[in-house]
Order: C-alpha cells, then sequence, then structure tokens
C-alpha cells in the first residue's frame, strides 16, 4: 500500500489547509487497497456481500428455444404463403412447459403451446391465443387434445419470428455474467439461481470501529448536564453504516483524555479494518485526539474546502503489529454526515472491493435563489419535489448549520454546489444528488 506522503508528494499543487473535495478524494482513493478474506456462502446469504469472482455462465439460459405466449407455433413460411391474407393452419398437438415432446408440424400444421414451452423442430414463430378463431368442423385425429382442429389468424397479426425466446438470450453459456466487485443484488441472485449456481465466493465484511470524543457528550439514559450535549453522532454513524453491510463495533463516547483516547485508537486498529472518531480534529481545540492520532501513524489533518464538514483527518494507524485506516470525521453532526457521504462511504466500498458507481446527479430547478462564494463545495439539505407546473425543483430545508441535524432529517437530497460554482438565481439549475440509494 503506498505512504500518505508518497501520495501526497505527488500533487503539485496540495494544500492541506484548503483543499479541494475531489483533490481529498482522489489522495484517499490512492492510498487503500482492498482488504483480502474470502468466504463461500449460499446464494441467500449473497446479498448486500461483494463478489470475489467472476461468474461465467455454465448453461444457455434459456436452455431451448421457448415460446413466449400462450398461443399456436408454425413457421413463418406459412405467412409469406399467406400474403397478407389469412392462415388457417391444422393443428397437430399440444406442448406443454417442462416436457418434451416429438412434435413436427409439416407445412400447414401448427402445434398449440403454452408459455416457456420448448418450441417444436421447423416453427419459428407464436401467434398467441386471442388473435386466433377456431376453425369449425376441422377433421379430429389423434394426438393430444388439441389435435384435429384448425386455427386461423390474419397473416399481419404477427412476424416471423414474434413470441419466441432464443436459446441463450438471456445469458450464453461461458459468458460473464456477474463480475467481481459487484454487491450483489435481488436480481443477481435471481440470475445466480437461474444458472443453477448455489454457493458464490464474496470478500469477508468489513470490521469498522466507530467511537465520538469530547467531554461535553453524554449518552442516552445519562443526565444531561449544563453545557453537555447527547452524543448523536454514534447513532447517526451506525445507521449510516448499517447500510455498508459492515460489521460494527461501537466504542461508545470518549473522553478528551490522552490516555484514554490512545487506548481506545489502539483498540480500535487492533480489531478493525477502518476506524471512524468524531471530534476533536478541529484546528485549536482544546484535547489530545489530533495529538494522539498522529502519534499513532501516518495521518493528515485537513481542512477541506466545503460546507459543511471542513476538519478532517485521515490516515493510517497501526498498533501492535494491526493496521487500520483512520477517517477522523468534524464533531459536528451534519458534518460527520456529509463527509462520512463524500468521503467515507466511497473509502470502505474501495476496502470492501465493492466496484460501485458513484451516486448521480440530477439537474433540476431551484425553487430560490442560493448565497454562495466559489472556492468550495456546498452540500446543502434540499427537498426535491414537482413545483406548481409539474417539473421537479428543489428547495433549502431553512436553517443550514452545521450542527441542525433537523436539516439532514426534514431533507431528501444534497444540493450540490461545485467548487467554482458562485450564487444561484431562483429558477437555476442546480444538481442535486438524491438521499434514496444514498442511506
Ligand atoms: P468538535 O469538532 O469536537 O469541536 O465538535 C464540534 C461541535 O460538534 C461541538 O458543538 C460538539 O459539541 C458537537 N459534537 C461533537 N461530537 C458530537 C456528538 N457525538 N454528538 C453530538 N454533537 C457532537
Ligand atoms: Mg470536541
Amino acid at each position: 500500500m503506498p505512504s500518505l506522503q508518497s501520495v501526497i508528494s505527488c500533487l503539485s499543487d496540495y494544500d492541506p489547509s484548503a483543499l479541494p473535495v475531489e483533490q481529498a478524494n482522489r489522495i484517499i482513493a490512492e492510498v487503500i487497497e482492498p482488504v483480502s478474506g474470502i468466504e463461500q456462502v449460499a446464494i441467500r446469504s449473497a446479498l448486500d456481500r461483494v463478489l470475489a469472482e467472476d461468474v461465467v455462465s455454465p448453461i444457455d439460459v434459456p436452455a431451448h428455444d421457448n415460446s413466449a405466449m400462450d398461443g399456436y407455433a408454425f413457421s413463418s413460411a406459412a405467412l409469406q404463403a399467406a400474403n397478407g391474407g389469412e392462415v388457417t393452419l391444422r393443428v397437430i398437438g399440444t406442448a406443454l412447459a417442462g416436457e418434451t415432446h416429438g412434435l413436427t408440424p409439416a407445412a400447414g400444421e401448427a402445434v398449440r403451446i403454452m408459455t416457456g414451452a420448448v418450441m417444436p423442430v421447423g416453427c419459428d414463430t407464436v401467434i398467441p391465443q386471442e388473435f386466433t378463431q377456431a376453425v369449425p368442423g376441422a377433421g379430429s385425429e389423434s394426438g393430444g387434445e388439441a389435435a384435429g382442429e384448425a386455427v386461423r389468424f390474419a397473416a399481419d397479426a404477427v412476424r416471423a419470428g414474434d413470441n419466441r425466446r432464443l436459446r441463450g438470450e438471456d445469458l450464453a453459456r461461458g459468458k460473464p455474467a456477474l463480475n467481481q466487485g459487484r454487491v450483489l443484488q435481488p436480481a443477481d441472485l435471481g440470475l445466480l439461481a437461474s444458472l443453477g449456481i448455489a454457493e458464490v465466493k464474496v470478500r469477508r465484511r468489513l470490521r469498522v470501529a466507530f467511537f465520538s470524543t469530547g467531554d461535553e457528550l453524554r449518552s442516552i439514559g445519562e443526565p444531561l448536564d449544563a453545557g453537555c450535549v447527547y452524543d448523536s453522532n454514534r447513532y447517526t454513524l451506525h445507521g449510516m453504516l448499517r447500510r455498508l453491510h459492515v460489521e460494527l463495533i461501537d466504542m461508545g463516547v470518549v473522553r478528551d483524555d490522552p490516555a484514554a483516547l490512545e487506548a481506545a485508537l489502539r483498540s480500535a486498529c487492533e480489531n478493525a479494518d477502518a476506524v471512524i472518531t468524531s471530534g476533536g480534529v478541529s484546528v485549536g481545540e482544546a484535547d489530545y485526539t489530533r495529538q494522539i492520532m498522529a502519534e499513532l501513524g501516518d495521518v493528515t489533518f485537513w481542512k477541506i474546502a466545503m460546507r459543511p464538514g471542513r476538519p478532517m483527518a485521515f490516515g493510517r494507524i497501526a498498533s501492535n503489529g494491526h493496521q487500520a485506516l483512520l477517517f477522523g470525521l468534524p464533531g459536528n453532526p451534519v458534518a460527520v454526515m456529509v463527509t462520512f457521504y463524500h468521503f467515507v462511504r466511497a473509502a470502505l466500498h474501495r476496502m470492501m472491493g465493492a466496484d460501485i458507481a458513484p451516486p448521480p446527479l440530477m439537474r433540476v430547478r431551484s425553487a430560490h435563489a442560493i448565497r454562495k462564494k466559489p472556492g468550495r463545495t456546498e452540500y446543502q439539505r434540499g427537498i426535491l419535489a414537482r413545483g406548481a407546473d409539474g417539473q421537479w425543483e428543489v428547495r433549502i430545508t431553512g436553517q443550514q448549520g452545521s450542527g441542525v441535524l433537523r436539516s439532514m432529517s426534514e431533507a431528501n437530497c444534497f444540493i450540490v454546489l461545485g467548487h467554482e460554482q458562485g450564487g444561484v438565481a431562483a429558477g437555476d439549475p442546480v444538481e442535486v444528488m438524491l438521499f434514496e440509494g444514498l442511506l
């Protein structure tokens, strides 16, 4: 793994006291490598896990050409022969899904066929049942319940090849079905099942330890002394980390005391792949968090050109032969969430070997003017809804202070105002990142 120093020294315009968001993310990405460790699990248990191998289809899916409709299978040569008029075909038998049949209709003949049944030899088209009419008085011969009847339909009711699913059209044998790095979704479990695959190799779960720092913090259940606040960051972190399906190690509140901080960081480092702290990383803070972090490893302290969430520590700490990645997040509750979503989330995905595209940004109209200075990225909390004219528009959630957690709770998106961007006038387009899928 490259050291932080070697990555940073390659940057020409590195300024840790005004680091653009994008540059911080580039540094983080370069320092991180996926954890090793692979487990084999049954496909039901593989939901939300990261696939550790490419899965190649061992079979053709579907295994045979088959019908997509209930109707009659026939050769499209009959359509050309009818030349836009009517087609009349004698029905020689019935093909049901899941059974083999030796029905081979000749010219002028059809097979009654059910959805999913194997296409008879020589047939390439299925006319759906509802477009056909029975021909009365057709003779009766042996060969199943439909045999001996005849059906009639307009030749232009169907085109050659319609309503037939081709062998291998879903997945051809030998073709990649899923790639390693895929975070398995419900459709993927079904896809694996359709290939007859019972178990897959996935990466082991990431272990993430986290704690809050600050003498003013009280835990739920404790009396709220004068000047104190309840620790909320550990709960938002719990929620955000749960959504990433990592193993959580909640280490509680740690006092602003050098020995307590060192013990907590060492224990976190020895038990987890990544450590997330909140609070104590601002400049001029009267606590020891920064000092102890720096003593335990290769850690840098950034002031990121963003709002909210300016101070952040990032690096790698070591204790008794164990290493862990460290994210020292700001203390303010909104800043914790914003820095988590815009730095930590992608970093943890990278560590778990997950190949996840960055969340999409949508361009929508801003319902009102927004003040903003160029030179920093802002993540305002927005509510995206349809305006009076039916078009999507976004409005901010009122108070945008980095301590106002209600702004996150009320919002359904971030309004992402880019580094170079200035103010926004009412009606101007802005980019939003939906919480849905992110949270
Ligand atoms: P700090 O970064 O430690 O200076 O904290 C900045 C602000 O966030 C202060 O007002 C803290 O009281 C508040 N804060 C820090 N940690 C937490 C926490 N775990 N829960 C709620 N508020 C916090
Ligand atoms: Mg503090």
